[in-house]
């Protein structure tokens, strides 16, 4: 198979989707593999890093199958032909549109956010390789704007007292959020509304705040949306907890739909000066009311960050850990190093966001 590499051309993007050790793999395997050049040059990765691993710098988009990291762009969907494969997170519940543009061409394309979160995918999980890195990174933030530490001190000046930190949405991002924090001396408390996570949460050393609302999971591991008035019953609650807390980190999400409100305005205005929330949700309109995306806002001594690029932020094993997904992506629907794409496999058929007939 021909795979091509393209660079990514979204502003602040690092990443690239196949790294020189998973190039190496693959070409082992017998695949001919195309890297637009510098296209690792954000994850430290040269041209002739590439090289050597037996790729050959050129035109990726001439490739049979195309792997990225973003979704493309509307100047480079001009560059996929009729019959193309095209693997990356393409957001297809965010923006249908861009997939039907896809379709027009004659695009076959398989969103890594599609695949489902069975353990025979979980090689493929880019959504958790990824969210690992925004919850690790997520609490650096906070760490870092928090004007106090962390840990427990005793010091001939006094005793420090560890910060306490919350987090909300405890899948993913949010138990490697509550383990990041842990390490760093905090004392940590985590919230979600399927009620299974509880143990999770324990099992990290830290406590389950209870607010009263206990949801339930859907298909696939994920949450239900809550009802109006459990949503209303949730802020009210968190509206009266969140004092108590210097750094609250959120994760929460609903697949396809806008984030939830958990955090309403009147609530940051009931928190400590000097606290700081990071909202991971920011990119699909934020958990807090207050957020702006990709931007850092302080509302009446509260710092909000509202961050959309984290994995970005460390391009290097976020690389590492997406081109493996993607590898384990292409070995699935390529078993025999020649794309098989047998639509009656669960995986295959669910990352598969529009389709064509494809080349031989
Ligand atoms: P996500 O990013 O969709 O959501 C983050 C978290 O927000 C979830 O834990 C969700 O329950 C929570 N949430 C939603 N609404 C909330 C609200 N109103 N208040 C508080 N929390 C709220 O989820 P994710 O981290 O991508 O994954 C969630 C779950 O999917 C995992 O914990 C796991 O159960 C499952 N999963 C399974 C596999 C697998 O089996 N291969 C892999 C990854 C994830």
């Amino acid at each position: 198979m021909r795979i091509g590499v393209p660079k990514e051309s979204a502003s602040g993007e690092r990443r690239v989707a196949l790294t020189p050790g998973v190039v190496d793999r693959l070409v082992q395997k017998g695949h001919e593999i195309v890297v637009e050049a510098g296209a690792g040059e954000g994850s430290y990765f040269s041209d002739a890093d590439y090289e050597n691993a037996g790729a050959t710098i050129g035109a990726a988009y001439e490739a049979d199958v195309v792997v990225k990291v973003r979704r493309p762009s509307p100047d480079e969907e001009e560059r996929l032909s009729d019959g193309t494969v095209l693997v990356g997170l393409l957001q297809p519940l965010s923006d249908p549109e861009a997939i039907e543009r896809l379709a027009r061409r004659g695009v076959t394309a398989f969103a890594l956010e599609s695949i489902p979160r069975i353990t025979r995918a979980q090689a493929m999980d880019a959504l958790s390789s990824q969210a690992t890195i925004s919850g690790y990174k997520a609490v650096l933030l906070a760490a870092e704007r928090l004007p106090r530490f962390f840990p427990m001190l005793t010091t001939a000046a006094g005793t420090v007292r560890p910060a306490k930190v919350l987090v909300l949405g405890a899948g993913v991002a949010g138990l490697q959020a509550l383990a990041t924090a842990r390490r760093l001396g905090a004392q940590t408390f985590g919230f979600d509304v399927r009620p299974v996570v509880r143990e999770q949460v324990e099992s990290l050393g830290a406590r389950f705040l209870d607010l009263g609302i206990v949801g339930e999971e859907a298909e696939g591991g994920y949450a239900r949306e809550l009802s109006a008035d459990e949503q209303r019953r949730q802020q009210e609650e968190l509206e009266r907890r969140l004092p108590e807390f210097d750094a609250v980190v959120t994760t929460a999400q609903i697949p396809g739909r806008p984030a939830p409100r958990l955090i309403p305005a009147t609530a940051v205005e009931a928190m400590q000066p000097g606290s700081v929330i990071v909202d991971l949700a920011a990119e699909t309109g934020g958990n807090c009311e207050l957020t702006e995306p990709g931007a850092e806002i302080l509302h009446r001594g509260v710092t909000i960050v509202g961050p959309t690029d984290l994995p970005s932020t460390a391009p290097l094993d976020a690389s590492r850990l997406y081109a493996r997904n993607v590898m384990a992506l292409l070995e699935h629907l390529a078993p025999e190093g020649e794309l098989v794409l047998d639509f009656d496999d669960e995986i295959t058929a669910a990352a598969c966001v529009t389709r064509h007939e494809v080349r031989a």
